[in-house]
């Protein structure tokens, strides 16, 4: 019975893949309502009515891989790329700061020239927002070797994030071409070993099954990353997925919803890059607690699932998200709070 399950979860017992499986299998309507209503319950009950709330600032689209479902993989030749400078990127982290986001998730695609001299390039921008800003930072920059871990932590940032996609191997091989599973999974142990935060995220609509989300879920929750995302796929032009037929939101809020239930006091994004401002409520109404992909308008910035989606009319800016927290009972949480989660967060890594 999926009441059982949701039952066992809220009290804090194991909960089986077999069991996370049946919830994700999900799709009677009223089942549904009572998975998300769970999920608002135990979200409420862990972090209250504030929403934390990341920018999001994409500073290199050039990238050496070829992932499949990817626009800016590097076989995809006739796109418009560009490579933000440190001044750029610290005006745009601090017009974040200024507008009350409590971070900057600092994005780039594993771009050579920011890899380039012991990825130079890389850890100045991370060190220069920290001594300019002092915004609370995520660095997005792909796979690193081991031992840059400590250095991205020494440059200034809380978190390190690598989406793993799918915890199915040969799905993963057949997605991020000529990457190792290993090394991706890996990425996020060291950076935890670092003294880093770790996010790891799912993206729903690649090929995988039911039992994939179950077990990529239950092996994200495992690995220990303080934030977890699942964000539906939008195929993309130019690549060798732009024919695939697109998944609707109902297995992403699915997967919000049981990440909420299983792992109580993790932090779940509601991305606006998959669906703009329209899918924000869906999100937050699942367990959401952090919207991320806050992205300022009029300043040629890219989103990674949908690179166009509501940036220049302004609609996935600071102002009209806070409103809509306030029309759905909820609030923007001060930069102050977001400060005190991550010291408690912190204990729990190495390094702290
Ligand atoms: S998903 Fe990331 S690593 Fe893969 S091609 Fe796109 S930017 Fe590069």
């Amino acid at each position: 019975m999926i009441s059982d399950i949701i039952a066992k979860a809220e009290n804090g017992s194991e909960v089986s893949v077999d069991e996370v499986f049946e919830l994700m299998s999900i799709t009677d309507a009223s089942e549904m309502e009572e998975l998300f209503s769970a999920a608002r319950r135990v979200r409420d009950r862990n972090f209250g009515k504030k929403i934390f709330t990341y920018g999001f600032v994409y500073f290199s689209t050039y990238c050496k891989n070829n992932c499949s479902f990817c626009y800016y993989r590097c076989s995809n030749n006739n796109i418009g790329r560009y490579r933000k400078s440190v001044e750029e990127i610290v005006q745009l982290a601090g017009s974040l700061k200024d507008a009350g986001i409590n971070l900057a998730d600092l994005t780039m695609g594993e771009d050579p020239k920011m890899y380039a001299d012991g990825y130079k390039g890389l850890l100045d921008i991370i060190s220069s927002v920290r001594d300019e800003v002092g915004i609370s930072i995520m660095a997005s920059p792909g796979a690193l070797p081991r031992e840059m871990f400590p250095k991205v932590r020494e440059a200034g940032a809380d978190w390190y994030a690598c989406y793993q996609e799918t915890y199915n191997r040969p799905l993963f091989e057949s997605l991020r071409l000529d990457q190792s599973f290993d090394d991706r999974r890996n990425q996020k142990v060291w950076a935890r070993e670092a003294g880093l935060l770790a996010e790891d995220g799912m993206m729903i609509g690649l090929g995988e099954d039911v039992r994939d989300r179950a077990e990529t879920i239950v092996t994200m929750g495992s690995l220990g990353c303080e934030q977890i995302r699942a964000m539906t796929f939008v195929p993309q032009e130019g690549t060798p997925m732009q024919d695939h037929t697109p998944y609707d939101s109902t297995e992403e809020l699915k997967a919000i919803a049981v990440m909420r239930i299983l792992y109580p006091d993790r932090l779940i994004p509601c991305s606006l890059d998959v669906e703009g401002i329209a899918g924000l409520k869906t999100r937050i109404a699942a367990g959401a607690n952090v919207i991320t992909s806050i992205v300022p308008p009029n300043q040629n910035l890219a989103g990674v699932a949908q690179h166009e989606l509501d940036i220049e009319n302004g609609n996935r800016s600071v102002d009209h998200v806070f409103e809509m927290l306030d029309e759905m009972g909820y609030r923007h949480a001060e930069s102050s709070e977001y400060v005190s989660f991550l010291n408690s967060r912190r204990a729990g890594v190495g390094g702290a």
